[in-house]
């Protein structure tokens, strides 16, 4: 039973190939700068990488070589082998609560919706027009990110803002990496061996988002109306006064949009360290002593800190606390960073427990009062199980 599942971008293609009967990944790869010069693509299996250079003018030539490879090098005998196809899709809205198996309806509500993530949705739906070309009688699956937060209420997703701007034109809390934290509420289900818990999911990545789940379902989360609030990341700013925004704009001359362009590619870690987004650069240049990296290392560490707090307390409490993606799997100092300042919720980790990376592992103390975990998470391999389940629903 093979499952694909697919994050197709403007201009590249990923892909995972699963054997659902054991959930093992057979192959997986890449197709980069697609209608672009310079495309190629990578395709990962059996321990070995195969890199091309290709000539890759659309999503569908892409889709054709991947198809045509993955039978000439013996990954599949046929493609009758695959069972369905299974897309990734950034912004759902409210209109799309969970995955949906993929219809000429499904795809006008898509195209109604497109204009509230302008860079994500029309490249992914991009990737499901060209697999639905190419494999016409094998069922398709969108999984959206925002999915998983669609439990919040409403006092959680509004924002005290004019009530019209939420009825006329969606303003709301819709939240991003829905199907990373719906993961890790599996694995928690799995490790607790039970229906109910306080979860503090914490993706922490180049993106980040923080979710406070109860029972498996998500009552808050730290990103907005887009993935440039909540938290600070790599190189969006996270949550500020947005008095802010007119004011630079008349300092510096720029429109919104540039404004907004420098909150997303040109603020957090990178902007505050005027040097890297990226938590390894940062950590070097702290241990150089270097006052720009200390201090946005520390205004990161606390703004993850902030959320967790306050998601305890929505909670009532929490069971147990997760740090997943990039810097949540590997950052060592950081998370060591975090649950010291954390340390009056009663968290205790042990240092040698955290002194591991990329693997699952818990890392807390016996004698803590909240559970702490590291976990990978898999959001390829979630889009190919609701792929499976639904088709076979
Ligand atoms: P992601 O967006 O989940 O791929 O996370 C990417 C981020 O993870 C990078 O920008 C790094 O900041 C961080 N990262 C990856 N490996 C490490 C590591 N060994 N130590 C610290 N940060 C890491």
């Amino acid at each position: 039973m093979k499952i694909i599942s697919i994050n197709a971008g403007s201009s590249s293609l990923k892909f995972s190939l699963f054997d659902m009967n054991d959930e093992s990944v057979i192959a997986s790869g890449l197709f980069e700068r697609i209608g672009i010069d310079g495309s190629s693509y990578t395709i990962k299996f059996n321990g070995e990488k195969i890199t091309q250079e290709v000539e890759l003018p659309t999503h569908v030539d892409a889709v054709n070589i991947l198809l045509d490879k993955l039978t000439d090098l013996n990954i599949i005998s046929s493609l009758d082998e695959i069972h369905g196809v299974g897309h990734r899709i950034v912004q759902g809205k409210d209109v799309f609560k969970e995955s949906v198996l993929i219809n000429d309806d499904v795809m006008e509500k898509l195209e109604a919706i497109k204009g509230f993530a302008p860079l994500h949705n029309p490249a992914n739906m991009l990737g499901i027009e060209a697999f639905r070309k190419v494999l016409p009688n094998v069922a398709m699956v969108a999984v959206f990110d925002t999915a998983f937060h669609q439990t919040m209420d409403k006092t959680t997703y509004l924002y005290p803002v004019p009530y019209s701007w939420y009825e006329d034109y969606g303003v709301r809390k819709y939240g991003a990496h829905g199907t990373s934290h719906r993961y890790i509420a599996e694995c928690v289900k799995q490790i607790l061996g039970k229906d109910e818990f306080r979860l503090i999911s914490c993706h922490i990545g180049n993106g980040g988002s923080i979710t406070a789940i109860k029972d498996g379902k998500c009552i808050d989360t730290s990103m907005g109306f887009t993935p440039l609030a909540g938290i600070m990341m790599g190189t969006r700013s996270g949550d500020i006064d947005p008095s802010i925004i007119p004011y630079v704009m008349e300092q510096e001359g720029k429109n919104a949009s540039e404004i907004i362009d420098d909150l997303n590619k040109r603020s957090g870690l990178f902007g505050m360290s005027e040097y890297s987004s990226d938590m390894r650069d940062i950590l070097a240049r702290c241990d150089e002593q270097d006052e720009k990296a200390i201090v946005a290392r520390d205004k990161y560490v606390r703004r993850v800190v902030d959320y967790i707090a306050q998601y305890y307390v929505l909670l009532g409490g929490a069971d147990i606390i997760v740090f997943t993606a990039g810097v949540g799997e590997n950052s060592i100092p950081v998370r060591r960073q975090i649950c010291e300042e954390l340390a009056c919720l009663g968290i205790k980790i042990d240092v040698e427990l955290n002194n591991k990376r990329g693997e699952m592992v818990k890392i807390s103390t016996d004698d803590s009062d909240v559970l702490v975990y590291v976990i990978p998470t898999d959001e390829e391999l979630m889009i190919a199980r609701d792929t499976l389940h639904l088709i076979d629903r």
